[in-house]
This record gives structure tokens, sequence and C-alpha cells, in this order.
């Protein structure tokens, strides 16, 4: 039938629940938490491969034109299926905001927007969109805030965002969009910590969502370089003591 055709063209997607917490999103890093919907990408090299990636990290496929292209799409629950297709018929990751947009976001009055409005900015932030209305005014309220902390560092220069994160002991290397990402996560929660085993890597954190994290996640250090050797260590937490963050 369809399904068994499907098996071997490539690349194909797939789509269903992680199985494990142990893989992480081909796009973003982060971890993808068990249970959440994530997609697959196969492909066949020497052998069969599958990257993964959290929905809304992944656009849609190319040429696909219902959700019945994904492997894996029929055998989910109902719940999962609605969030399949809003991000389905959302395209998939969503376009990158400009200065102005965000300005008008920060502006948004979530108690007195209407469900679709709602539903509407929420899927252009390539966030959920699929929970009741208090969830998604909830979900509002942490995507205004980004919008108000991302529409100051998407304005400034490559050269002024690591001298900002330089002045707070943040990590500087990445594209641009990682660092301004960097100044919003610390604008918003307070500056990553040195770690408190070795005392020379600076955590990094891994939230299991893009909103509505409050800044709780999983912390762990990535070592560190003692003159030119490589000092591992392996600490994580769940929380870290985040002081404020410096403009
Ligand atoms: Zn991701
Ligand atoms: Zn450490």
């Amino acid at each position: 039938g369809a399904a068994a055709a499907k098996m071997d063209i490539y690349p194909r997607f797939v789509v269903g629940p992680a199985a494990s917490n142990r893989s992480s999103c081909k796009a973003c890093k982060a971890k993808i938490d068990k249970g959440e919907i994530r997609v697959g990408t196969v492909t066949m090299g020497e052998y069969e491969m599958t990257a993964w990636r959290h929905l809304y990290c992944q656009k849609k496929p190319k040429g696909m034109d219902s959700v019945d292209g994904l492997v894996g799409y029929e055998a989910l629950d109902a719940d999962s299926k609605a969030k399949v297709e809003a991000w389905f018929s959302s395209g998939g990751t969503p376009k990158k905001r400009s200065v102005a947009e965000l300005q008008t976001d920060a502006e948004l009055d979530p108690k007195k927007m209407k469900v679709g409005d709602m539903k509407k900015v929420l899927k252009e932030h390539g966030t959920d969109a699929s929970g009741s209305k208090k969830e998604m005014q909830a979900q509002l309220l942490a995507v205004k805030d980004r919008a108000a902390a991302q529409s100051i560092y998407q304005a400034k220069t490559i050269p002024g965002l690591k001298e900002i994160l330089d002045k707070n002991g943040q990590l500087k290397g990445g594209t641009k969009q990682e660092l301004v990402e960097r100044c919003v996560d610390g604008k918003l929660f307070g500056k990553l910590p040195r770690c408190p085993k070795c005392g020379g890597g600076v955590l990094r954190v891994v939230y299991s969502s893009k909103v509505g994290h409050g800044g709780k996640g999983k912390f762990s250090c990535p070592g560190y370089f003692d003159d030119d050797h490589f000092v591992r260590c392996n600490y994580t937490a769940t929380e870290a003591e985040r002081e404020d963050w410096n403009d």
C-alpha cells in the first residue's frame, strides 16, 4: 500500500513522539524530551540515517502537500495530530521577525485578543498554538517579553552583541542569530554562571520549549581549556544562580 511504497523514498520524513530523552535537535541542538513530537529526516548514505528536529525547528518538507506524506502520522493520537497539523499549516519554522514586527509584538495585550489572533501570533513565532485560551495567553505573555528583548538585540551589530556578551562573561562565538538569542536569554533570565564544580566552564542550558520555560532547564558544564589542554567536567544541574544582565 501507500505506506509500504513510502519506505524506500529518500529523503523521507517521519513524525512521532521521542522514544527517550537521548535525541537532540539537529537544528537548535537542544535536547528533545521523551514523548515530545519530533520530525525525522531519513536519508540514505552508506546506511540509513535519521536526523531529528523539534517540530518547530523543521520546515515543512518541500513538495509535501498534506500531513499524510509524513510516515507515522496516522499512528499519532488526536492531540499530537492537531499539533502536527498546526505546524504543517504554519509552514514549519517561522519567518524571521523584523525589528518593527518585534516592536509591535512587544505591545500586544493578550487579555484583549481574540483566539484566532492569538493563534496567528503564536504560529508566527513558531510556538505551540494548540492549548486552551488561558494557556495561549500565558504563552503570548512570554512571546511578548521575548519580542521586546529580541527587538533590542536584533537591531545591534555583531561587534556590538559580542561586546555585551563579553561584559557579561558569556560565550561570544556563533552566528548573529545565536548571539542575539544568547543576549535575549541573558536579559530575560540572567547570566549563565561559571561552573560551581570546576570553575572554568560557563554553564550552558537546554530548555524543553522555545518560550514559556521561565528560564528553567537543564544546565551542564561544557568543560574548558587550561592553556592548551582541555579539562572535562561532568557537572549537571536543574537550577543555576543567574545574576542580573548588564547592557
Ligand atoms: Zn530544535
Ligand atoms: Zn565544570
